[in-house]
């Protein structure tokens, strides 16, 4: 069926309202830069300190301490992988998807942070290496590493299709925290939240702004790689989709582990201090 939209005649100065110049909403230069030249130092003579690997449709749990860097790693195969972090002590400060597309855009690399969610609201990465930033924007508009899609999910499947689906990545990454904590699964299921989609390439279709995904450009060798502004615990899920260029919330797509490895420095960047807590009171005007 046609989606009933439209209708409403455009008034006569409708050019001239579309013409209004975008402002960008939360220009990215008022924030605090990361020192990239010191964290990148700082990986002189580290240590790799844990290796960690997802099974294709499965997910895993992993810590890094603060200072400590990790790597997510592209072996055997094109894949995608979706990744939850928290605070490895308070699980109520979570990444915030969200605001960190409002700050940083539709995707990330090299320079941007993954922020945690409002009463904290605090960089819990830093990304400092991205061996996929020559994609760029391809024609279609679709990129790399986004934070606009959510995780796959049996809820939107059984929406959609009326089946049940256990593999998505949010069941994934439900059993990855439950195992972690030693907890129910319908204890750990409302920490999981919206993901960073690394390695994957989407972006939205400019004719009907859908949200579209396309063959990931991945490939064995290739990595994303963070830097830890706090203590974090981090769960990532190998997406079934694979590398998603036909579907996901399937066993249809060819699938391939991932790898995040952990680095521990020698020393700290130079002049890096592990971020504290927003500093807003909290008195919302009342
Ligand atoms: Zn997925």
């Amino acid at each position: 069926m046609a989606k009933v939209r439209g209708g409403h005649p455009a008034p006569a100065d409708a050019e001239a309202r579309r013409s209004v110049a975008a402002v960008i909403c939360y220009p990215s230069e008022s924030l605090p830069q990361p020192d990239l030249v010191a964290y990148r130092a700082a990986r002189e003579g580290w240590t790799k300190v844990d290796v960690v690997t997802m099974p294709p449709r499965d997910a895993r749990s992993f810590t890094v301490p603060a200072g400590h860097f990790f790597r997510i790693l592209s072996v055997e195969g094109p894949q995608v992988g979706d990744l939850n972090l928290w605070s490895a002590s308070d699980r109520d400060e979570r990444f915030f998807s969200g605001k960190t597309r409002a700050l940083h855009g539709t995707h990330l690399s090299t320079g941007d942070r993954l922020w945690s969610c409002l009463l904290h609201l605090r960089p819990m990465a830093t990304i400092i290496e991205d061996t996929l930033d020559w994609y760029g924007v391809d024609r279609w508009g679709g990129s790399v590493h986004d934070v606009i899609g959510t995780r796959c999910d049996p809820y939107t499947h059984r929406l959609l299709s009326g089946g049940d689906y256990h593999h998505c990545c949010h069941s994934n990454l439900t059993r990855a925290l439950a195992r972690h904590l030693d907890c129910p699964l319908d204890v750990a299921e409302p920490m999981v939240h919206d993901v960073l989609n690394v390695f994957m390439c989407t972006g939205f279709t400019r004719d009907t702004g859908q949200y579209f995904m396309k063959a990931s450009p991945v490939r064995p060798g290739d990595f994303l790689e963070f830097f830890a502004e706090i203590d974090l615990l981090g769960a990532l899920s190998a997406c079934p989709g694979g590398d998603c260029s036909a579907e996901h919330s399937s066993d249809k797509a060819t699938c391939h582990p991932i790898v995040v490895e952990v680095y521990r420095p020698q020393s700290p960047p130079r002049g890096w201090a592990s971020p504290p807590r927003n500093g807003y009171d909290g008195g919302h005007g009342a």
